[in-house]
């Protein structure tokens, strides 16, 4: 609440750029912004699938674009290396736009868009989701627990039995996702198996707004001034898989894009990406592989004088961000 304040005041006060100018004479900083979906919802009928994974519609994205064409010098991971190999090339006013997972939408929605605009963005790809029709495991979940019947299942150890009412749907999509992230990677996937039986839940029928790109998308979009970033093979918490399906995920990826895209795969976005999801393992595997650099979802910028490209924080875009807000996040990172 008092963010919002702030942010209508200095929108009242007119001084929209002055304090990025500002901060940027003292500190040369690097922001790294985080989309995940561009969609609009149909109001009048639930969205039975992971409404946290929209970032924003397109009109929002669009007028998003442009504040950020007007205020920042937007790049891509091929220029900021180059930035970083002679500091003299920074301008501090660097901010690179990614997008995590590789939905549909990211082609259908952002990509127009950004190529329109002519401004670069990164994403990253599970590219073992790429093509298939079956969505996301951690939107699937979602899926199942939103359509479910009956909420009565096992996990782990404990037996679970709640009234199907949305308030309770919410709260067991939260403990679902939590104790997956926490399980080793077979555990989550034999535990994924058993809550589908459970929920009588079955795969099939994805709507094709739910799917991943195909790799014609994704190519193109190489093709068009968008970098591709690796986002693992299959989405698994790095942190949880022993050293060979680390490595798997790390340089499979990796080698698949550059298969594909014909272009070095520089980074890489660790899924999940909080402080649990990656180790000091995954990122010094990551630098072997030959990332340039490491994305966390650790929310922050990027302070040029204590650079870890290994682990670079970046700023969460929300559906429920408005423009003053988004304006303020931008200003005023701290608060975020
Ligand atoms: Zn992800």
């Amino acid at each position: 609440m008092k963010k919002r304040l702030l942010a209508s005041l200095l929108n009242l006060l007119g001084v929209v750029g002055l304090f990025i100018w500002f901060r940027r004479l003292f500190k040369k900083e690097i922001i790294v912004l985080a989309y995940h979906r561009i969609l609009s919802t149909d109001e009048n009928s639930p969205y039975q699938y992971d409404e946290e994974l929209i970032s924003a519609d397109s009109k929002e994205f669009k007028w998003q674009i442009n504040f950020l064409k007007k205020h920042f010098d937007v790049i891509n991971f091929a220029e900021l290396s180059k930035r970083l190999a002679d500091h003299k090339k920074l301008t501090g006013r660097e901010l690179l736009i990614t997008f995590d997972d590789g939905f549909s939408d990211n082609y259908s929605n952002a990509f127009p868009i950004l190529k329109a605009e002519n401004v670069p963005a990164t994403f990253y790809i599970s590219t073992d989701y790429i093509g298939v029709t079956q969505t996301f495991w951690f939107n699937e979940i979602v899926h199942s627990i939103k359509t479910a019947e009956q909420l009565s299942f096992t996990l782990g150890d404990e037996q679970y039995d709640f009234e199907p009412t949305a308030s309770n749907r919410e709260k067991v999509i939260q403990l679902v996702l939590d104790k997956l992230k926490q399980v080793s990677n077979q555990k989550r996937l034999s535990t994924i198996e058993s809550l589908y039986k459970d929920l009588n839940f079955n795969t099939d029928n994805t709507p094709a707004s739910e799917l991943p790109m195909t790799w014609d998308n994704v190519v193109e979009m190489s093709g068009n001034n968008m970098e591709i970033g690796s986002h693992s093979v299959s989405h698994p918490i790095l942190s949880k898989l022993d050293a060979s399906e680390l490595e798997h995920e790390i340089k499979h990826s990796k080698q698949h894009i550059e298969l594909m895209t014909n272009k070095p795969c520089l980074s890489i976005a660790y899924p999940v990406g909080g402080e649990d999801a990656f180790t000091d393992n995954v990122e010094s595997q990551s630098k072997i592989a030959g990332y340039e650099f490491g994305l966390s979802y650790i929310s922050g910028i990027n302070d040029v004088e204590a650079l870890d490209m290994h682990s670079l924080k970046r700023m969460h875009v929300e559906r429920y961000i408005d423009k003053e807000e988004f304006k303020m996040m931008l200003y005023f990172p701290e608060l975020y």
